[in-house]
């Protein structure tokens, strides 16, 4: 299964629990594991406290470990200078494995599934998710 999801690019974080619950819900495993993964080299899933607060302070501390305006190699090759961007997803991952119990989901009260997009512009983004069976 996948889904679609507009981007804003610049570190655009989104959650996506709900879309990814669906998922588990409609396949009807009680008992197994879920991997969410986006095939693109600027977007990452993880999952964080989805509040106003974490969500400003991991984009600043990003700003810190892959600063948006450095210069990268990656802009003498292609030109498309998103350098920072492909670091970021780089070190943040393009996948995810939640466990499913009980048909649901095994999440902390405050930890949402999210992705986020680095890429320097506006994106229509898939996320592919596969729900297997114990
Ligand atoms: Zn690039």
């Amino acid at each position: 299964m996948q889904f679609n999801i507009s981007t804003k690019g610049f570190t655009d974080i989104i959650d996506v629990t709900n879309k990814v619950s669906e998922i588990v819900k409609k396949s009807k495993v009680k008992e197994g594991i879920c991997l969410v993964f986006v095939a693109h080299s600027t977007c990452a899933i993880t999952t964080i406290e989805y509040e106003e607060g974490v969500i400003k302070d991991l984009k600043r501390a990003l700003e810190v470990v892959a600063p948006m305006n450095t210069n990268y190699e990656h802009c003498k090759k292609w030109g498309d200078c998103n350098g920072y961007a492909h670091i970021r997803a780089a070190l943040m991952k393009p996948c995810l494995t939640v466990p499913i119990e009980n048909g649901k989901l095994v999440l902390g009260q405050w930890q949402n599934i999210v992705l986020i997009d680095f890429d320097n512009r506006k994106r229509e983004r898939e996320v592919i998710v596969k729900v297997i069976k114990q």
